[in-house]
């Protein structure tokens, strides 16, 4: 069985409607099991599950939310709870909402910068998102021809130390995963160790979030090398948390590293996860 348990749709990030990745998920990637994880929104899910249905391939209708710890990042993956659940949409207008809101400042930084790029220009390549974030501010700024790609936009403008970086609301990471399981969903550190978040994710931090209700960690990921994924087994075998693969697939919003089925879930953990 292949299974790969954090993708993203055009109703986020990525570039692939989510009836096209599903379909690209069974027929290029030669997946099992697909679950798509679009940033802070479910929008995607009666499109993904409906592809599912008619091509034959499981979809895992699941999110990655954006959440913060001790000042960092987190980015927390949610999956099979009630999609209806008033806290979670809540939390999740949040984020998306923040995001909307800051882009006119984003805007106004890189126009000081001699780049202009305007909000129509962007929602060029939001369109079918729930919200405008930065990757499609990079996107906008391809097509405009001042960069040559998104790695370029996030490098010197858009990253945090980038000269255009705004901040926005993430949700509290503690919150955020009592939140998933209220909804009834199993939730997911994704990409624990990447830059910045492995300062704060300690193996004490997860122990506190499982107190929380976390049911595991995503090892096997492209932002992690071979020592970042045995230090995170060792800690989910610890904590008898489950241990996940994914590919972290946004079409061609990120490069071929991350293409579909790039890492695999072990199919005992996911039987543990989602039964
Ligand atoms: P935002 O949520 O609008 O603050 O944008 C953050 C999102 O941008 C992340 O969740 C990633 O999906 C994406 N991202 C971050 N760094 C890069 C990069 N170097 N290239 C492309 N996308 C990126
Ligand atoms: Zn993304
Ligand atoms: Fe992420
Ligand atoms: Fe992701």
């Amino acid at each position: 069985m292949r299974i790969d348990l954090h993708t993203h749709s055009n109703r986020s990030d990525g570039t692939d409607s989510p009836a096209e990745l599903v379909r690209n998920a069974r027929d290029v990637a030669r997946l099992d099991v697909v679950a798509l994880t679009d940033h802070d929104a479910m929008t995607g899910w009666d499109e993904a599950l409906a592809a599912g249905e008619e091509l034959g391939i499981t979809v895992v209708p699941g999110v990655e939310i954006s959440t913060t710890f001790h000042g960092e990042s987190v980015h927390l993956l949610g999956y099979a709870f009630d999609p209806h659940h008033p806290a979670l949409v809540d939390e999740l207008q949040r984020v998306l909402d923040g995001r909307d809101q800051r882009l006119p400042r984003i805007l106004e930084k890189l126009a000081e910068h001699d780049i202009h790029v305007t909000a129509e220009d962007v929602a060029a390549h939001s369109g079918d998102a729930a919200a405008s974030g930065r990757p499609h501010v990079a996107d906008a700024m391809v097509a405009k021809g001042y960069i040559k790609d998104r790695d370029e936009a996030f490098d010197g403008w858009l990253n945090t130390r980038g000269r255009a970086y705004v901040e926005r609301y993430s949700a509290p990471l503690v919150d955020a995963v009592r939140l998933v399981k209220d909804a009834g969903g199993k939730a997911v550190v994704a990409h624990p160790w990447s830059r910045g978040s492995d300062r704060v994710l300690t193996a004490d931090a997860f122990e506190l979030l499982v107190d929380a209700g976390l049911d595991g960690i995503e090892a096997d990921h492209n932002d992690h090398d071979e020592q970042a994924r045995a230090g995170l087994r060792a800690i989910a075998a610890d904590l008898d948390l489950v241990v996940t693969g994914s590919s972290d697939y946004h079409g061609t919003g990120k490069s071929e590293a991350f293409r579909l089925g790039a890492n695999l879930t072990d199919p005992e953990q996911y039987h543990r996860l989602l039964g």
